[in-house]
């Protein structure tokens, strides 16, 4: 029997609907399977993200400044929102990072110079540097003054000095700057062994 011109586009509609149904119900199926996957290798995922930005570093930074300012308005906006929001978790934050991450970072940052100078490393942890502070009464060797301390070497390492306990001493950061290489302090509290 020939198919009429109606009966055709019966036909046609029906199987929209069919097809319609079908897509949605991929869909559904699909977001399924993706979820599960992402779920199985979230750990995976998460630990290759973290060597991806730390082997990027640089690269990764550059997209984040160029979101940021492309982003800035919506930006700074999420974060005040988060700031407000977790009022708390700002306070925590802010007081653990000081607590924790600060002297390591400025003993990191030291040890990177020294070994940016090729200078002989030794042994030097941030507990090391509060210690060292705290029995030179926090204050500086040169001027004996109470103020914020960096890391002095007292053979510098442009004059092959090694970068560890056993030579640094706290200084603040005028008497520290005022000459790259001097000869060491006459007097010395403590002077650490390697
Ligand atoms: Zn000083």
């Amino acid at each position: 029997m020939a198919q009429t011109k109606e009966q055709a586009h019966t036909w046609y509609l029906k199987n929209k609907e069919r097809r319609k149904a079908i897509t949605e119900k991929n869909k559904v199926h699909v977001a399924a399977v993706k979820h599960a996957y992402y779920l199985k290798n979230k750990e995976k995922r998460k630990a290759s993200d973290k060597a991806y930005v730390l082997a990027n570093l640089e690269l990764v930074r550059a997209r984040q400044r160029k979101y940021y300012k492309a982003h800035r308005e919506s930006a700074l906006a999420g974060a005040k929102a988060w700031r407000e929001r977790y009022p708390h978790r700002v306070k925590k934050n802010s007081r653990s990072y000081r607590e924790s991450h600060i002297e390591e970072h400025r003993v990191d940052g030291a040890k990177r110079r020294a070994m940016k100078a090729k200078a002989p490393i030794g042994s030097f942890t941030g507990k090391d540097w509060t210690e060292m502070k705290a029995a030179y009464g926090y204050r500086c060797v040169y001027c004996q003054r109470k103020k914020p301390l960096t890391q002095d070497h007292v053979i510098p390492l442009v004059k092959g000095g090694m970068h560890g306990k056993s030579i640094i001493v706290p200084a603040c950061q005028s008497c520290n700057s005022r000459k790259s290489a001097r000869l060491a302090p006459p007097f010395q509290p403590v002077l650490y062994a390697v």
